[in-house]
């Protein structure tokens, strides 16, 4: 389930809403996956902890919902329902994922 605000069936926020911004990402801190980092820090408690890409799936695909791997998620493209991701999100790494 992916949290956000204004959040549609994809995932898209508040924030990012084109028709690539469909993935969520995974706090490190709270372990739940949110539209964007911008949502996390509204609805949470505490600022959005990256993600340890070692043996976890820090990304959720929102059109199909199944969780990838930081390497998956790499590509830009859903291994599962072949939905194109935003390339711009790369952007973001720093903040959502650690030990790249
Ligand atoms: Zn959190
Ligand atoms: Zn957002
Ligand atoms: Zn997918």
């Amino acid at each position: 389930m992916i949290k956000g605000i204004e959040i549609d069936s994809c995932g898209r926020c508040l924030h990012y809403h084109t028709d690539l911004d469909i993935v969520a990402l995974q706090c490190g801190e709270c372990k739940q996956y949110y539209a964007c980092y911008q949502c996390h820090d509204q609805l949470c408690d505490h600022p959005f902890k990256a993600m340890d890409i070692r043996n976890s799936k820090p990304v959720m695909c929102g059109q199909c919902k199944n969780c990838l791997t930081f390497a998956q998620y790499q590509h830009y493209q859903c291994p599962f329902c072949q939905a194109n991701f935003n390339p711009r999100c790369g952007l973001h790494k720093d903040i959502y994922f650690e030990n790249k």
